[in-house]
C-alpha cells in the first residue's frame, strides 16, 4: 500500500513535541506539506495556510495542531478538498461545528478522526476492561498541573473558545468516558475565571456515573509536582489511574508502567481508519465540557499573565 501523503497543520508545542516523531517513525505516512503561519520544517513543503498547501501539493490527508478555536474553518477545507482529516483535542471550539464537519465527512466519503490521545495511554485499555465487570460506588478526578510550565505563552487557552483547565482536564474526561461502563453526568458545576480572561483556571465538577456520585477537580494553577490521577472504586476495590493514564493500579496487583505510545498509537489508527474507509467521531468528552459551561457557577479571580 502506498503511504498516505500528509499535511500538518498548526506548527506549535504538540505539532513538534509528538505529531512530528510519530509520523517520521510510521511508514504509513510520507509528510509530505506543512501549513503554518510561522515556522518552517525542513524537506517537505511549507505553506503559510492550508489553502495554499491543498492548492500546492497532492496530499490524501491533513492532521490539524491548530487552537480549536478555528478549527471548523481549515478543517472544512481540506474535508471540502477530499482529504482525510485528523483532529487534536479538543476537535472544534463547538459541538455544532464538529457534527457539521462530520457530515461533511459522511458526504464526501473520507474519514473524520477526532483524536483523543489520553485514550492511548497504557493503563486505560486494561482499566476499561476491569471496569466493565464491576459495579462503580464514586469516581474521584484530579487533573492540576502548572499552566506555565506546559503551556507556556498560550494566551489562546484562555481566550474564548480556548477551554481554559478544561484543556487538559477534556484529557481526564476522555480517559473517563471511555473506561467507565455506564454515562457520565455532570450535575453541578463551578468555574473560576481570572479578571480580564474568558475561559477558567480552576473547575469543579459534581459527577454521576449510574448511581455513584463522582467529582472533578481541574487546576492550571499547580506548581511543584503534578497530578493527573482518576480513582474508582468499585464494589471489588478501588482502581487508581496515574499520570494520565500510563499507571494503572487495580486492588491486589502490582502497579503497570509503560512508556508513553500515544502518539504512534493515534497515528496507527487513523491509518486503520482510512484503509478501513471509516471515521470516529466521539464528541462525549467535549460534551462534558460543554454540559459543564451551560451549569457552571462563574467567580471572577485575581488577573493572570504568563
Ligand atoms: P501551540 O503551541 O500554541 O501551537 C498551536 C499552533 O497552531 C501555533 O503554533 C500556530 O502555528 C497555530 N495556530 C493557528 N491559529 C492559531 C491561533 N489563532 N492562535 C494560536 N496558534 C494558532 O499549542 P499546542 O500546545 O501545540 O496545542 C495545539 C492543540 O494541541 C490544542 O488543541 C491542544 O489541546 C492540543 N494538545 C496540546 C498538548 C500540549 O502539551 N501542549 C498536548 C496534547 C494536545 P503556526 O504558527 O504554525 O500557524
Amino acid at each position: 500500500m502506498n503511504a498516505i501523503r500528509l499535511g500538518l497543520v498548526g506548527i506549535g508545542k504538540i505539532a513538534r513535541d509528538q505529531h512530528l516523531p510519530a509520523i517520521a517513525a510510521d511508514d504509513r505516512y510520507a509528510l509530505a506539506a506543512i501549513a503554518s503561519r510561522h515556522a518552517q520544517v525542513d524537506g517537505v513543503a511549507n505553506y503559510p495556510e492550508i489553502n495554499a498547501m491543498i492548492a500546492g501539493t497532492e496530499l490524501d490527508a491533513v492532521s490539524f495542531c491548530t487552537p480549536p478555536e478555528g478549527r471548523y474553518a481549515i478543517a472544512k477545507a481540506a474535508l471540502e478538498a477530499g482529504l482525510h482529516v485528523m483532529l487534536e483535542k479538543p476537535p472544534a471550539a463547538t459541538l455544532s461545528e464538529i457534527e457539521a464537519l462530520a457530515a461533511l465527512a459522511r458526504a464526501k466519503g473520507v474519514t473524520l478522526f477526532t483524536s483523543w490521545h489520553s485514550r492511548e495511554a497504557a493503563g486505560v485499555a486494561p482499566a476499561r476492561a476491569w471496569l466493565a465487570e464491576r459495579e462503580i460506588k464514586a469516581v474521584r478526578i484530579d487533573w492540576r498541573e502548572d499552566i506555565r510550565r506546559w503551556h507556556p505563552g498560550q494566551e489562546w487557552i484562555l481566550a474564548a473558545g480556548g477551554y481554559g483547565v478544561f484543556d487538559p482536564g477534556i484529557n481526564a474526561l476522555s480517559i473517563a468516558t471511555t473506561i467507565l461502563p455506564a454515562p457520565l453526568f455532570v450535575e453541578a458545576a463551578s468555574v473560576e475565571v481570572p479578571a480580564g480572561r474568558a475561559s477558567p483556571l480552576a473547575v469543579e465538577l459534581q459527577l454521576r456515573c449510574g448511581d455513584a456520585q463522582g467529582r472533578a477537580s481541574f487546576d492550571f494553577l499547580q506548581t511543584g509536582p503534578q497530578t493527573w490521577d482518576i480513582e474508582v472504586d468499585t464494589d471489588a476495590g478501588t482502581l487508581r489511574i496515574g499520570m494520565g493514564g500510563s499507571i494503572l493500579h487495580l486492588p491486589g496487583e502490582p502497579e503497570r508502567t509503560e512508556p508513553d505510545r500515544e502518539y504512534p498509537r493515534l497515528y496507527a489508527r487513523f491509518a486503520e481508519l482510512v484503509a478501513r474507509g471509516e471515521s470516529d467521531v466521539d464528541v462525549s468528552p467535549m460534551r462534558l465540557v460543554a454540559d459543564a459551561f451551560l451549569l457552571a457557577e462563574r467567580r471572577e479571580t485575581a488577573p493572570f499573565s504568563f
